[in-house]
């Protein structure tokens, strides 16, 4: 078989090539003066011809626009030059159809054009071409081997992760390769990798040949054509460098806060001891029988009580808050079984003062269930009093606080409204977090942020909920849900 002459789109094949590879092909045969003389069943279907007669027609106009243009070129080299030609031809865009024609001359003034349908070779070649940009582009490393672990293919990330350009690796066997430059040989691990699927341990570290490490992964696949196997690595040195230095930070911000929280810790208990004189002290001196104090005095000791009891209150929220943050001393839970109303009222008790003072009355809600439940009465004394406190707080002038619950069987869910300034809703669900105060500026409220997250924190350890729903200038009602 004779290879042809000129070619400007294709790689030259062979006619058997062509016609072996590919199902149909058609004839043409046509005169100097382009005229059809005679044309097979296969061409006129390739085509599109099969009902139109084509004998004396001028060829280039049974063609496209495009072919029509290469067509010519392609006849007047074998007219004038007398050889013959080979070229691939796009006779359609949609769908997209190629064929290969061969002309040659058959004689005098005439001159055969073979047509061979070349769609499927086009296709593979352009998938080829594909897969090899993938395999040239990618950035996590490919190599293929055979059975004996010689390179057959890398790609060029596969070289840049060992540290050597990809043309000296290939035919190398991956055995030597590995265990000259890794710490811990990889041989083994790949080995045990195409055999069980999966690798022994996730990362490795390897040496390059200029000493530098790189931390990396890999997998494979197992006979991806016969005898060969593909291994693919990640470089990983970029990713645990970031996330060894984010340990180091996070270890380190955590060593800080700690003596932070240590040194509060500390100042708190120191201040409690003093603080616990002062308020004792003041007491007696308000007592005393036998030395009575003038109105005066006592107006003045009055003020030295509240503010101690407002600083003990501060200090021990505080203390509390460190306790839930650190979980150092976990206290145990003490359920008990008691009566609802009882449990209640011992909370209503505990900031009744602090109502009369300002004005503020407490109620529970008519027709409330009475009846056993098992709970920690101490923590829900803690989370109630909370509430309480914070709902005459922030309550209007001669304001309410009621208090009613619902019982379903196995929950408590308890309910604090209060007729009081409200809560604008974009600050609703960040109240509960640490030192988030809500700036009433009108009001001057004191305060420091603590007794809701302290609340959320009991309610968390009772495995219950808490929440809020509110309506500014009316009010709010806050609730919690715990488990009986
Ligand atoms: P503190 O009362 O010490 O500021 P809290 O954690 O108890 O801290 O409350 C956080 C914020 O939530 C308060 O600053 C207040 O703005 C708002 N808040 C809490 N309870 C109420 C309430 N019953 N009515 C209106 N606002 C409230």
């Amino acid at each position: 078989m004779k290879r042809i002459g000129i070619n400007s789109l294709s790689t030259l094949k062979t006619e058997s090539e062509i016609t072996q590879a590919d199902t149909s092909k058609g004839y043409i045969l046509f005169d100097s003066d382009l005229k059809v003389f005679s044309m097979d069943e296969g061409a006129r279907e390739m085509l599109g011809l099969t009902n139109q007669t084509v004998t004396g027609c001028f060829l280039p106009n049974l063609l496209k626009k495009d072919a029509y243009k290469i067509l010519l070129n392609c006849i007047y080299s074998v007219i004038q030059e007398d050889l013959f030609v080979q070229e691939d031809i796009k006779v359609s865009e949609h769908p997209v159809q190629w064929y290969n024609m061969i002309i040659h001359p058959i004689g005098k003034n005439s001159y055969s054009l073979l047509l061979v349908d070349i769609n499927q070779q086009k296709k593979l070649i352009e998938t080829k071409r594909k897969l090899q940009d993938i395999f040239e582009g990618s950035h996590v490393g490919i190599i293929i081997i055979d059975n004996k672990g010689k390179i057959i293919e890398l790609n060029p990330a596969a070289g840049c992760i060992f540290g050597v350009k990809s043309e000296k690796l290939n035919g190398e066997n991956i055995n030597n390769f590995v265990s000259k430059t890794n710490e811990v040989p990889l041989k083994e691990h790949w080995i045990h990798l195409l055999k069980y699927g999966k690798a022994k341990d996730n990362e490795y570290i390897i040496i390059r040949p200029d000493k530098s490490k790189r931390i990396i992964s890999f997998s494979a696949s197992k006979n991806i054509y016969e005898g060969h196997h593909l291994i693919i690595f990640h470089d990983l040195t970029l990713q645990k460098n970031i996330q060894d230095s984010l340990i180091i930070e996070r270890n380190e911000a955590e060593r800080a806060s700690k003596t932070k929280t240590n040194f509060l810790a500390m100042i708190g208990h120191e201040l409690r001891t003093p603080l616990n004189s002062i308020i004792g002290y003041s007491q007696v001196l308000e007592e005393d029988k036998r030395e009575p104090l003038t109105d005066k005095q006592k107006t003045r000791l009055a003020k030295i009580l509240s503010s101690s009891r407002h600083l003990m209150q501060l200090i021990n929220n505080i203390l509390e808050l460190i306790r839930i943050d650190t979980k150092t001393e976990t206290i145990n839970a003490n359920i008990k079984t008691v009566r609802i109303k009882s449990a209640i009222s011992e909370s209503l008790q505990a900031v009744k003062s602090n109502a009369d003072d300002s004005d503020i009355s407490l109620h529970i809600e008519k027709d409330v269930e009475d009846i056993s439940i098992n709970i920690d009465p101490i923590r829900l004394q803690q989370v109630l009093v909370n509430l309480l406190n914070n709902a005459i707080k922030y309550n209007k002038n001669k304001g309410t606080v009621t208090l009613y619950w619902r019982v379903d069987g196995r929950y408590l869910a308890i309910f604090v409204k209060d007729t009081g300034l409200g809560i604008p809703f974009e600050h609703q669900e960040n109240i509960f977090e640490p030192f988030y105060r809500i700036n009433h500026p009108s009001y001057n409220i004191e305060g420091t942020g603590i007794g809701l997250t302290l609340v959320k924190q009991n309610v968390l350890e009772m495995k219950g909920t808490v929440g809020v729903s509110s309506i500014e200038g009316t009010g709010s009602t806050f609730w919690i849900k715990v488990p009986i």
